[in-house]
């Protein structure tokens, strides 16, 4: 099914040549989808660059019945920007104007198109911080953050983008623009219709611009790699790290010893931080709008006593930001650290905090029955009770014998997860690929209440049709 002639030569008089991409080679980058495991099958890309040209767009495409796939930097990991045949992508990418910066109302106000790292920019430019910190920060734009309610690594501390935005601009499915653009920290007018397409993909609505909370920025950080003997002992490694150093933890990450290995293989000039091997590490990090030095003595004093009660069997504390970064760089490259090793089966789950250290034992156990000799690789944000549950495959086994049982792995991962009260998606959302596993967790009541809620506000189900829900 193609693209209606009429729609296309509305779009190209409204766009111009640089707002509409039909080419095969300039329409690949809108197409890849970043796990590989689908090709997008748009035939066209429109790329508005105003609020008002957007809105055109929704408009010509609701006339014409067509349906709307709008996409960001595309790097989401769940499918949810990928185009089916005859649906139109619509790319923010051209929309990146910062609108504003308040530093004395620590807010910034964007476009959706903005880039995560030129907001961050932006914000330590007038000496602010805008906390929101993921590997993909280069690519990934602001709408697609937003509208994946996207996590990464300052959740403990700050929260998800959720947390981070005060007020949006969206396009509805109609055309209409709400024009929701308030810098308020309370505003008690009733529904608080911004949370309705924050975390939405793209289902509800187009985010056009955003209002964003800024923070004082840090002038002191402290980092520390931690090794400990037994998982449980994490639990108590971050209430200690909690209890001693309050609000300066943001994050607290958690990989095994299997993740580290590969990640020194990965990367170049890779070396084990600690002396000899332990089957955990804890990454620990405190930060601080002071510059006065203490942090550091807060950091070093809390693993002493760590190792002091036996919660921790070694640990070093990074003694400058190249040193922090080296300890970081084993942290984020572990997706493509495994790649080596072979397929890889992704669970991107959570569960309640106090209860991370049980579900990694009962789903490996789990999935060990099903599979003897498969190699869980648990990393994460610990500190949120995100735990990316990655499973490579066993030593010797063909891949693609392995990665055809990725939905029987997923549902007794997602099983445990959901005996647990935990979700079966911490920070990418659902997407195409886990719209199957939604209907299994979720609860009736909850499904028909998101159902009425899309169907208020997309009646002909044209945007991003096919994402999230079920088929009811
Ligand atoms: C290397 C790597 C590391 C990552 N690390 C993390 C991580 O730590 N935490 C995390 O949460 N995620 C992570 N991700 C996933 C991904 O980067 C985030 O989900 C990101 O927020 C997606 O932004 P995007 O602009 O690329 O959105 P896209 O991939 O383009 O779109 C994602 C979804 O949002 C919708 N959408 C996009 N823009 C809009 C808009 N303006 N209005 C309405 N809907 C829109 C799309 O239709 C789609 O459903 C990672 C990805 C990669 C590749």
């Amino acid at each position: 099914m193609s693209l209606p002639p009429r729609l296309l030569e509305g779009l190209s008089t409204l766009l111009g040549p640089r707002g509409l991409v039909t080419d095969g080679a300039d329409l690949a980058p809108y197409l890849k989808e970043q796990r590989g495991r689908l090709t997008s099958q748009a035939q066209a890309v429109a790329r508005p660059d105003t609020t008002a040209s957007c809105a055109a767009v929704v408009r010509l495409c609701a006339e014409a019945g067509v349906a709307i796939v709008p996409q960001g930097g595309n790097t989401g990991l769940v499918g949810g920007s990928v185009a089916g045949e005859g649906e139109l992508v619509l790319s923010l990418d051209r929309m990146t104007r910062i609108r504003s910066i308040d530093p004395q109302n620590f807010t910034l106000t964007c476009d959706a198109g903005c880039l995560l790292a030129q907001v961050q920019k932006a914000a330590t430019d007038v000496g602010r911080l805008f906390p929101l910190s993921l590997a993909a920060e280069g690519s990934c734009r602001i709408g697609g953050v937003l509208s994946t309610n996207a996590g990464g690594v300052g959740v403990l501390r700050y929260g998800p983008a959720r947390d981070l935005c005060l007020g949006l601009e969206v396009v509805l499915p109609d055309g209409r623009i709400w024009d929701g653009l308030r810098a308020l920290g309370k505003d008690n007018t009733g529904y608080a219709l911004r949370h309705l397409f924050i975390g939405a993909e793209g289902t509800l609505g187009i985010i056009t611009g955003a209002v964003l909370k800024l923070f004082p920025a840090p002038r002191e950080t402290a980092t520390a790699f931690c090794a400990l003997d037994a998982l449980p002992g994490m639990l108590d490694l971050l209430a200690l790290a909690r209890d001693r150093g309050g609000d300066t933890v943001t994050a607290f990450e958690v990989l095994p010893r299997m993740g580290l290995e590969a990640a020194i293989a990965h990367l170049p000039g890779g070396r084990d931080p600690l002396e000899t091997p332990h089957p955990w590490y804890a990454l620990v990090e405190m930060t601080s709008a002071r510059a006065d030095g203490g942090l550091s003595d807060v950091l070093t004093t809390t693993l002493a006593e760590a190792l002091e009660r036996g919660i921790i069997a070694d640990a070093t504390v990074a003694a400058s930001r190249d040193q922090a970064a080296s300890l970081w760089a084993l942290r984020e490259c572990l997706s493509d650290a495994q790649k080596p090793l072979g397929g890889s089966i992704k669970h991107d789950v959570s569960v309640p905090t106090a209860q991370v250290p049980a579900f990694i034992e009962v789903a490996s156990a789990a999935v060990l029955q099903a599979m003897p000799g498969i190699r869980p690789c648990p990393f994460g944000h610990l500190g949120d009770g995100n735990i990316h549950f990655n499973l490579t495959q066993p030593e010797g086994m063909d891949r693609q014998t392995f990665l055809d049982r990725w939905e029987e792995m997923n549902r007794i991962v997602h099983d445990i997860v959901t005996a647990m009260g935990g979700s079966i998606s911490a920070e990418h959302g659902i997407g195409l690929f886990k719209v199957n596993e939604l209907a299994r967790h979720k609860g009736q009541v909850e499904l028909d209440m998101m159902r009425a809620i899309k169907t208020a506000l997309d009646p002909k189900n044209t945007l991003n049709p096919g994402k999230i829900l079920p088929p009811a």
